[in-house]
């Protein structure tokens, strides 16, 4: 087994990875990258009721 981060040899307290260092690399990739999926959604719908509330512009 190969640390997927730096392709050395995996050490067996941090399986997969080779040390704790390549552990929280892929943590941190794991977590941004999950992060950045779900949090467009509600950015999506704030931005589309932001212009749902701007589009009836009242007529003076
Ligand atoms: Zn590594």
């Amino acid at each position: 087994m190969t640390c997927p981060i730096c392709k050395k040899p995996a050490h067996p307290d941090y399986r997969p990875f080779c040390s704790r260092r390549c552990a929280d690399v892929d943590l941190g990739r794991w977590l941004s990258g999950s992060y950045a999926v779900p949090s467009d959604d509600p950015e999506d719908a704030e931005r589309a009721a932001e212009e749902l509330t701007r589009q009836p512009t009242k007529p003076h």
